[in-house]
Order: structure tokens, then sequence, then C-alpha cells
């Protein structure tokens, strides 16, 4: 069997990472290297699903579950617009295969995508 993901190790409690909120299905941490002033990690706990989609075929409502948090998250630690970013292959730059949004916000107005 595959060794576990980085974020079920984080979960589990292997590796230490301060669990900001947690759902039933989802849970969000800190990316340990903020790309914007708020950055954060919403995460499913199954890491059945390798990427988004995936994720959106087989777990649709917990997809929507990642957004309702990504929301209410983006709310809570900063002005309550976000940007929602699924790295999605290794040619798009995804290092972790158990999907997870990012979450980013915070003088990102100006900035336009790439
Ligand atoms: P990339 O590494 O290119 O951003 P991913 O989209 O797969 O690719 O994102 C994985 C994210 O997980 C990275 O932003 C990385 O900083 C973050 N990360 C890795 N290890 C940890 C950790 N222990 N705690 C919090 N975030 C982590």
């Amino acid at each position: 069997m595959a060794e576990s993901s980085i974020f079920t190790r984080i979960l589990r409690g292997d590796i230490p990472a301060e669990i900001l909120a947690e759902t039933e299905n989802v849970f969000a941490i800190r990316d340990i290297a903020p790309q914007a002033p708020l950055h954060l990690l919403v995460i499913p706990k199954s890491e059945e699903y390798r990427n988004v989609v995936e994720l959106a075929a087989g777990a649709p409502d917990i997809l929507a579950e990642m957004i309702g948090l990504a929301s209410s998250l983006a709310a809570e630690h900063g002005e309550g617009d976000f940007r929602l970013v699924f790295n999605t292959g290794a040619g798009a730059g995804q290092t972790v295969f158990h999907v997870h949004a990012h979450v980013l916000a915070g003088g990102l107005g100006e900035k336009s995508l790439g």
C-alpha cells in the first residue's frame, strides 16, 4: 500500500500543524510556504481523490463542502474575497496528489493570473 500523503499524516497528528477548521469531511491548515498574505489549504479528509477532476466526478458534495469552508475561512481570516486554485497534474505544479484547494487572499486585486 502506498505511503499516506503528507496531509493525511498532518490530520493524524504525525506531522505538527494547526488544524484551523474541520467539518465531517474536510479540514484546513495554513500553507507552510505562503504565496499570498493569506494562504490556506482546504483538504478532504480522505486521500482517495488525487485531484479536483476525480473529486468532482466521485464526490461533488465534498467539493462543495471544500468551497463552503474556503469561503467562511476567507471571511474569518481575511476580508472575504479569495482566489481558489487547484493545481491539477505535475505539469501544472501539483506536488501532493491528495486533492487540496489553495485559498489565497490579500492584495490580489491588482494581480492577474499567470
Ligand atoms: P505546489 O507544491 O507546487 O504548490 P501543490 O498544489 O501540490 O503543489 O501544493 C502542495 C502545497 O502543500 C504547497 O503549497 C506546500 O507549500 C504545501 N505543504 C507542503 N507541506 C506542508 C506542511 N507540512 N504544512 C503545510 N503545507 C504544506
